[in-house]
């Protein structure tokens, strides 16, 4: 075994940051070196996860976006913002739990413990698409979603 260490430049940030791996020998130690020594595409672990973030909200947003374009729901009225924001966001939490496949769905509710019937799953189905209070909504999905 040996150690292959680099020391890179972040692409995004600029700052100097180093990677390390561990090889089988150390000719695929100093293998990996001069390949990632000569890449300069790399960025630090503080730039990856915000990348890696950003990357997350884009995809929430656009999932958020289909629903609304596909789905007509209702305005969300509400006593503050945050009450609605938190009511919209557990409407989406639901539709997308149902947007995913038996098999995904059944592995969430193992691991959520949180199983919902086929008729549970139409009232609500119902219930979010003419339902206006966000105090109703939350108190509806609060503990399924
Ligand atoms: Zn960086």
């Amino acid at each position: 075994m040996a150690k292959a260490t680099v020391k890179l430049i972040c692409a995004t940030c600029g700052q100097s940051f180093e990677i390390s791996k561990i090889c089988y020998n150390r000719t695929d130690a100093n293998n990996w070196e001069a390949y990632m020594s000569d890449r300069d595409d790399c960025t630090c672990s503080e730039c990856y996860k915000k990348a890696k973030q950003a990357e997350r909200e884009a995809e929430k947003q656009k999932f958020v976006e289909d629903v609304y374009s596909k789905l007509p729901l209702p305005q969300i009225e509400g006593v503050s913002e945050k009450q609605v924001k938190y009511a919209e966001d557990l409407r989406i939490k639901f539709v997308h739990t149902y947007e995913q496949n038996e098999g995904e769905r059944l592995i969430k509710s193992i691991y959520t413990g949180r199983f919902l019937s086929d008729e549970k799953r139409a009232e609500i189905a119902q219930l979010i698409k003419t339902e206006t209070s966000a105090r109703k909504i939350i108190d509806a999905l609060k503990d399924i979603v």
